[in-house]
Parts: C-alpha cells; sequence; structure tokens
C-alpha cells in the first residue's frame, strides 16, 4: 500500500468510487454524549457464539471498541457475557499489550486510567501521563533509561518497549471490532470471519491486504476516538478488498484490513492491489511515522521497542525526579 499522504484527494476520491461507509462513531465528550448502544434482532443472540438465553447471559456491559481505548459510549447487545470474557481474558489482553505505550503518549484512559511505563526498582525511570501534561521521571540508573533529552530537555527520544504480545491476536482485536460494529446485513458475509475469530488457536489464517498505521503529531483530544467501517461497493471499478475499519485515536491511525472470504477472490489472486492510504483528514501532517502494519505473526513476540522523537513547548525540569 502507499502510505504517503501527499495525494490525499486522489486517495479520497478512490475510496468514494470503491466503498461504501456501513458504520460510522465518534466518541467526542463524553461527559456529553449519550451512549450509543447497537441492537440486533429480538429475542437477544449472542453474534460471536450464536447462543441465546437461557444458554447464556448477557448482563455484562459489552463494548463494541475495548475501554482501553477510551471506549465509553459505543455499546453492543449481542454479545453475551462468555463472549465477552473470551474476548477480554484472551486477544485483548494481546491488544493491550501491543497498544500501551502509544496509549501512555496518546494520553488513552481505559479502565484503570492512562497507562504508565516504569523501569524496575523503586528508583527506576518513570514515563506518566496527566491531560497534556507528560512526565518523565529520569530515575537513578543512566544505564537504564528508555529515552534521551536533548540539552535544553525540548527533544525527547523515546524507545519504548512493548509488553509481550501476539500480532495475530492484536489483529483479532481490530477484527472483533468490525464485525461488532457491522449491521445485520453486512455481518451475514462475514461467517467465515467469525470462525476464524472464535478459534482460539492460531492456525487457519485468513488471507490478508495490507493494513496501515500513522503515528501523528498531535494527539486527538482526551478519550475521544473515530472508527468508520467501510465495504466495497457492488460497482466498485477497481479490484479492491472487501472491507476495512479505520480507527483514529490518540496519536493513531489505523487502516486495518477486515479479511471476508465469501467477497475476496479478487484478493487471493496473483496480480497486485494498488491501494491507496485512507486520506485522515488530521493526518496530512505532522505525520511521525506511516508504514504498512503486518499483523499476521502467530509466535509471541517479546521486546519490541518502537522509536518516537517528541518536540515540547514547555518543559519543567527537576532534579532527579523529585517531587517538588
Ligand atoms: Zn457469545
Amino acid at each position: 500500500m502507499c502510505t504517503e499522504t501527499e495525494n490525499s484527494s486522489e486517495a479520497a476520491a478512490f475510496y468514494v468510487r470503491n466503498y461504501r461507509l456501513r458504520f460510522t462513531f465518534k466518541q467526542a465528550d463524553v461527559s456529553k454524549q449519550p451512549k450509543r448502544i447497537l441492537r440486533g434482532p429480538e429475542p437477544r443472540r449472542c453474534r460471536f457464539c450464536g447462543r441465546g438465553a437461557p444458554e447464556v447471559t448477557f448482563r455484562d456491559v459489552a463494548h463494541a471498541v475495548p475501554e482501553l481505548i477510551g471506549n465509553r459510549r459505543l455499546i453492543s447487545e449481542y454479545e453475551c457475557d462468555t463472549c465477552n470474557r473470551f474476548f477480554g481474558s484472551g486477544i485483548e489482553n494481546h491488544f493491550g499489550n501491543w497498544s500501551k505505550p502509544l496509549r501512555l503518549l496518546g494520553g488513552r484512559r481505559g479502565k484503570n486510567g492512562i497507562p504508565t511505563l516504569k523501569g524496575s526498582g523503586p528508583s527506576g525511570w518513570r514515563i506518566e501521563r496527566t491531560g497534556n501534561r507528560f512526565e518523565i521521571i529520569a530515575g537513578a540508573n543512566e544505564e537504564d533509561r528508555p529515552f534521551t533529552a536533548s540539552e535544553d530537555h525540548r527533544v525527547i527520544n523515546l524507545a519504548l518497549t512493548r509488553d509481550p504480545y501476539e500480532p495475530v491476536a492484536v489483529l483479532k482485536t481490530f477484527v472483533k471490532m468490525a464485525l461488532s460494529v457491522m449491521p445485520d446485513d453486512e455481518f451475514a458475509n462475514f461467517g467465515e470471519t467469525r470462525d476464524w475469530l472464535m478459534d482460539a488457536g492460531t492456525g487457519g489464517q485468513l488471507i490478508q491486504a495490507p493494513c496501515a498505521e500513522w503515528l501523528v503529531a498531535t494527539s486527538t483530544p482526551a478519550d475521544s476516538f473515530t472508527l468508520h467501517l467501510l465495504t466495497r461497493r457492488p460497482d466498485a471499478p477497481d479490484r479492491v478488498p472487501y472491507a476495512f475499519l479505520m480507527l483514529s485515536c490518540g496519536i493513531q491511525r489505523f487502516q486495518v484490513n477486515i479479511p471476508c472470504p465469501a467477497h475476496d477472490d479478487l484478493v487471493a489472486a496473483e496480480a497486485p492491489i494498488r491501494l491507496l492510504a485512507f486520506p485522515w483528514p488530521d493526518a496530512t501532517e505532522d505525520v511521525l511515522h506511516a508504514a504498512e502494519m503486518d499483523l499476521s505473526g502467530t509466535e509471541l513476540v517479546t521486546g519490541e521497542t518502537i522509536s518516537v522523537t517528541y518536540r515540547f513547548e514547555t518543559v519543567e525540569v527537576r532534579e532527579n525526579g523529585q517531587n517538588p
């Protein structure tokens, strides 16, 4: 995929002629915004395991997008408690580990607040974020710091390590978001994708088109996010994959292909597909990083670091991390 952002009007035209918007949601201001509750047909039946009461219960609040990226307002009624726990104790843990450093940098507030990163020992380094303010405590051990600062402390290079994660579990978390938000008639196209999602094993990969991620310098406001689900128009003139999930949260923008074996026969063909990157309106400037994202791996990834350079407008320096 081409991930440059220069040709945003060409990219916009590409998406308009090939895709339909099947779902869109923006959480902008949690204090004023009512919950959006996604409902399915009655009687209630779980979209993921296909079971209904009394076989399964629907007592817990099922977040259509994980709470850890800040979702408070997008809820689904067709996810049973069993499946909710299956996702929460499985793939979403991997997603949490994978996304933690950038959730910290983007100020994403999960159930337990904004994540903190810290080194080992009581006098180790520590990075915290409150609102728009970063607190970086260097710690006593100079050898063990995941950051370097310019002399005036305005430019900080961070090399943050992700907790161990399985890439395909992260991909499945994105797929689960897409399957959660799509309307019933669209969900009918994704039976094989649902089976793959629910298979706790790592085999049976679905063929996937490229995914992309961007890091931008300016974070979306705390706790806000935007999500779009696009599926191919019946009259799409270009040879393109069937479905994409677009997610904007914090300093991250994602474009994730949602595999759909029922409609993706063209993707499997040999000729390469030409895709344009989604023209995020707020990612046309200050892009720190733009790249294809490969989440196909099934082995646990440990010790992966991501490097980000920050330029701060205001910096306060305290001696040795002591509190005033
Ligand atoms: Zn279920």
